[in-house]
């Protein structure tokens, strides 16, 4: 089984970011960038998969600048077969995102696309979602738990009530939650090793698709400050701080 997984490149979750003074974006500059959390368990997924041997494969492709080489680079090093990079500098919304990657699917034929579910910079979850309608194939989001069997793949989805079991037929596409798995630290033999694996470089524009921002954004601010919470000695002084004080009950 060919395994494709989709990694982005954001700003690195341990990082407080700033907003611009005028208010029309993020600072980035000399930012740390890192993978995506929810795409470094995808990774780790797709190279269990190789290593019990059910996959036989596993490409990782990010759409992005020339720069997520790097993100690529610690996927390659953390197990990946070879890497895809669909370069661009623009800003790129999930449904441009999908459709690179629908056509990336026609071309690679793999048998699972294994996705985050979402990427912590913009927080959309739209792009799996959006591939498996464009490819017309089934999905299988915010997984929690996968296993192969044949022709078939069994996963436990977290779902608001709690966990929704599914077997999807193959080809599917998949989005990983936080339980999935713990993804693993790259070594430094792997690391080195990873600097001679492939990496295809494309263009993104040379697809053909229409890659311009639909969403406009109007503004971004700095969320209000929180004030500090307070210790309470009993139940009784908390519900009478909710009652008189936060006026909640
Ligand atoms: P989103 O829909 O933006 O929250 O992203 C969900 C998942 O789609 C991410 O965790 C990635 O697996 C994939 N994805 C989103 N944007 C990109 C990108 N620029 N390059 C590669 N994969 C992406």
């Amino acid at each position: 089984m060919k395994i494709l997984v989709a990694v982005k490149r954001v700003v690195d979750a341990n990082i407080k970011v700033r907003v611009l003074s005028d208010e029309t974006g993020i600072d980035m500059n000399d930012t740390k960038m890192a993978l995506n959390p929810f795409c470094e368990i995808a990774v780790e997924e797709a190279i269990r998969l190789k290593e019990s041997g059910s996959a036989s494969e596993v490409i990782v492709v990010s759409i992005g600048p020339e720069k997520s080489q790097e993100q690529l680079r610690t996927a390659l090093a953390l197990g990946a077969d070879r890497a895809i990079l669909l370069q661009t500098d623009q800003v790129i919304e999930p449904l441009s995102v999908a459709k690179l990657l629908a056509k990336l699917v026609q071309e690679e034929q793999p048998e699972l696309v294994i996705l985050g579910k979402q990427s912590i910079d913009s927080d959309n979850n739209q792009t799996a979602q959006m591939l498996a309608a464009l490819t017309g194939r089934p999905q299988g989001t915010f997984i929690s738990q996968l296993s192969v069997d044949n022709s078939a793949i069994h996963i436990t989805r977290e779902v608001d009530n709690g966990l929704q079991k599914l077997s999807l037929q193959l080809p599917a596409v998949v989005s990983v939650d936080l339980r999935l798995n713990e993804p693993r630290f790259a070594s430094l033999p792997s690391i080195m090793k990873a600097k001679r694996k492939p990496i295809d470089r494309r263009s993104a524009e040379s697809f053909g698709i229409d890659l311009s921002p639909r969403i406009k954004h109007l503004k971004i601010t700095t969320p209000a400050e929180r004030k500090s919470g307070q210790l309470v000695a009993s139940v009784a002084e908390l519900v009478g701080k909710l009652k008189l004080e936060a006026e909640v009950i």
